[in-house]
């Protein structure tokens, strides 16, 4: 590997090729949530796509000459599935596209915008905003997500229910290929029928079959006012009534419909005793489920107060809400909005727990949970179960904390293997993904191979050997290969 090395410190720049031996890689090596941590031949940070070609150029020669280099694509290192750190055959070259991160174009007429894929999804929005437009992708990463990983893995958020997914987003990829070919499709076209569309195989592909280097992304008009509520619902039935009749009264208006239970509440509340929770007795009692709604408004904030005003009116006559408060001032938005955001950071905070990121229609949502609550229950008395989501995609992330006092990690290594299975069942069972918007990823590989049919596996297997014969993009990851 040492020729490989020098060719690309050629390449690159000694500064830009960190190896272990010189260099604390531990930032590229290690997950966000501390799950697992692999060891990289080297850490590669290219300046530019024509960078990134030659890079990929010259570890595809060397991997056919017998070398067992391969490359993981890495943007800001949140992903949640160990998709984005080298496994621990010290093999594997982390390829961080962080320097790239210039906004090339906004195309205010076109409501397009043109960014590297190193552009952290922060700096996206607010190039929008400065522009006038809106970026409407939002989620608690958003400070160190990348829109290259966001990308790879067609992230979600909490304003899918009315812009849809990062794959909604997006009119065109620019991709370097296994060959180190790059392939444009910076496109701003918004119909463009001619032959498959290959950003479409690249979003959500979790950097197996290539590398995105930039994209082109839909922007929308700026609402002139988001106004948010917080209910308190009496149970997870009342909650997907409510949000039907948000959805009938408020119809596109309606941009968030986040659903918290009591305890990942209760949670926020023990990690972070400052912030306030609306209803917080309610939340300690922890007989209750907790909503919270984003209303956009093109006509004023006090028009999107009305109509919230009316809402609750009417979801109180219905008995789908117990209480409700609306914000009074954007910094009470952002408060509710951060009280949301705070759950997985807690819940981290309150120690290792066993997540499930999967959706489910939503009809069947509260006997899903209500069936999987009480056998999880009976199974292992006094676990704690943190269920929050974007319960308007049908999304929860279903997360099993140990009973209180007990040892995480025990916990952790007797059930986490029987839980998973136990939950996933029952997922398949009501008609539901495994894995909702954070991807497969090295964790969940057995679960792909489990639950999606022969067929759609073979045809996958088939993609991923035409498009990277050498399998020298995140091998491991997603399929079995
Ligand atoms: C606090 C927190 C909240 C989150 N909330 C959400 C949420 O609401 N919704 C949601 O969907 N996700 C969420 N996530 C997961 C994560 O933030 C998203 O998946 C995000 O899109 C990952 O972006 P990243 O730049 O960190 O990618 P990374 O973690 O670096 O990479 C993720 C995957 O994409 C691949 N990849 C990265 N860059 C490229 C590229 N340029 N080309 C090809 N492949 C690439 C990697 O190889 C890896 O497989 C959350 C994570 C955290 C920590």
């Amino acid at each position: 590997m040492e020729a490989l090395l020098s060719a690309l410190r050629e390449l690159l720049g000694s500064a830009h090729v960190l190896t272990p031996d010189a260099d604390d890689l531990s930032a590229y090596e290690q997950d966000w949530r501390k799950r697992g941590r692999g060891r990289a031949l080297a850490v590669l940070r290219p300046a530019s796509t024509p960078q990134v070609a030659a890079v990929v150029k010259l570890c595809a020669l060397a991997k056919a000459s017998g070398q067992a280099v391969s490359i993981v694509p890495q943007g800001g290192n949140t992903g949640l599935v160990l998709g984005s750190i080298p496994d621990a055959s010290g093999a594997q070259i982390v390829l961080s596209l962080s320097r790239m991160n210039q906004v090339r174009q906004i195309d205010a007429a076109n409501a397009a915008i043109t960014v590297e894929a190193g552009c952290l999804l922060a700096h996206v929005q607010q190039a929008a905003d400065d522009a006038g437009l809106l970026f409407p992708l939002s989620l608690a990463a958003e400070g160190t997500c990348t829109i290259g990983g966001n990308l790879g893995t067609n992230a979600g958020g909490t304003q899918v229910l009315r812009y849809g997914n990062t794959r909604d987003l997006c009119l065109g990829i620019e991709w370097v290929n296994a060959a180190g070919e790059v392939v444009q499709g910076l496109s701003g076209l918004r119909k463009d029928n001619t032959g498959y569309d290959l950003r479409h195989l690249l979003i959500g592909s979790e950097g197996t079959l290539g590398i995105i280097t930039a994209a082109t992304l839909k922007l929308f008009p700026k609402p002139v006012a988001r106004v948010t509520a917080w209910a308190q619902v009496p149970g997870l039935a009342a909650a997907v009534q409510l949000l039907g009749l948000a959805q009938a009264q408020l119809a596109s208006g309606l941009t968030g419909f986040e659903l918290m239970n009591a305890f990942s509440l209760d949670v926020v509340m023990k990690q972070s005793p400052q912030l306030r929770v609306p209803f917080a007795s309610a939340v300690r009692a922890g007989d209750a489920c907790f909503v919270l709604l984003e209303l956009s408004d093109f006509e004023s904030e006090a028009h999107a107060r009305q109509r919230f005003e009316a809402l609750v009116e009417t979801a109180l006559e219905r008995g789908c809400i117990e209480d409700a408060v609306i914000a009074e001032s954007i910094a009470q938005s952002k408060a509710m909005w951060h009280l949301r955001e705070s759950i997985p950071m807690a819940q981290a905070q309150e120690g290792p727990n066993i997540k499930h990121d999967i959706s489910l229609p939503i009809s069947h949502i509260p006997e899903f949970c209500e069936q999987t609550d009480t056998l999880l229950r009976k199974a292992i008395p006094h676990i704690r179960l943190v269920n929050f989501g974007h319960l308007g995609d049908g999304n929860l992330h279903y997360n099993v904390q140990c009973p209180p006092g007990a040892s995480a990690a025990a916990f952790l290594v007797e059930h986490e293997g029987h839980i998973n299975t136990a939950v996933y069942e029952q997922v398949a069972k009501f008609g539901g993904s495994f894995s909702a918007e954070h991807g497969v990823g090295q964790l969940k590989v057995a679960e792909l191979s489990r639950y999606k049919s022969p067929a759609a596996l073979a045809a996958m297997q088939s993609i991923k050997q035409a498009m990277d014969p050498q399998n020298l993009f995140n091998p491991g990851r997603v399929l079995a290969l």
